[in-house]
């Protein structure tokens, strides 16, 4: 298992005239669980998709494990995203699904066993490698999308709100996954969300953005209790 830091130097990000991200830093530590936090369109997926590689960066430099990514294609900076909508293929059994961005590269088959094997224990999907996606449950196809992401043993996962397309029970369920799933690979973990209840419960630290930029950078306690502007403290509900 290999985990990476991620560090963040002064990053900007502009879609035509709009900025939407604008000279970000941040460091995130290797093996932490942090969430990015803030309101819709505020650019946290933009910020998480220039780490994947999934666009381009129009300033600063991004550094995984201490090397320069920004100018690396996805598939090279050792990096796994983990979609809302978490679009397997329908017509492929979940092995399949998971095999797929193996073969991609050449991994040997069975390497692909080997790893699909430990993914599938880790996530309780074990029984399932044989159907399709459309024979499963909202909550299982979530667990094949994390899976995809298990096999390639990333640096790093990055998660971009993966539980707000499931129903209350199920998302709390996949929450508690998630906190499992952190403790059992220990693998640095980015968390995207708007629910500030996900970030406390999952994230040892919370990266409160606004428009653009980063507003506070904190342990849930801290970004509670001590709300560092006016914006987070309405954004978290609590007194200024
Ligand atoms: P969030 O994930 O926080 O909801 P996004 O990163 O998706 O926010 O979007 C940030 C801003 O950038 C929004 O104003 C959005 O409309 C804009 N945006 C995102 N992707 C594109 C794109 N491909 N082209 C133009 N504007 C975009
Ligand atoms: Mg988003």
């Amino acid at each position: 298992m290999q985990v990476s830091s991620i560090e963040l130097d002064s990053v900007s990000k502009r879609f035509g005239s709009v900025e939407v991200i604008s000279e970000l830093s941040l460091t995130i530590h290797s093996g932490e669980f942090i969430a990015f936090l803030g309101p819709s369109g505020c650019g946290k997926s933009t910020l998480l998709r220039m780490i994947a590689g999934l666009e381009s960066v129009d300033g600063g430099e991004i550094r995984i494990g201490g090397e320069r990514v920004d100018r690396l294609p996805p598939g090279a900076r050792g990096v796994a995203m983990v979609f809302q909508h978490y679009a397997l293929y329908p017509h492929m059994t979940v092995f399949d699904n998971l095999a797929f961005g193996l073969r991609n590269i050449g991994t040997a088959e069975d390497e692909i066993a080997r790893r699909i094997e430990e993914a599938a224990r880790i996530l309780e999907i074990s029984h399932l490698l044989k159907r399709k996606p459309g024979q499963l449950s909202g909550g299982q196809r979530q667990r094949v999308a994390i899976g995809r992401a298990l096999v390639k043993d990333p640096k790093a996962y990055l998660f971009d709100e993966p539980l707000s397309n499931l129903d209350a029970a199920l998302r709390v369920r996949t929450r508690v996954e998630l906190a499992r799933l952190h403790q059992q690979t220990r693998a640095t973990t980015i968390f995207v969300t708007h629910d500030q209840v996900e970030a406390m419960t999952l994230a040892s630290r919370i990266v409160v953005m606004n428009a653009r930029k980063v507003e506070q950078v904190g342990t849930p306690m801290e970004i509670y209790g001590r709300p560092a502007t006016e914006f987070v403290a309405r954004f978290v509900g609590s007194p200024a």
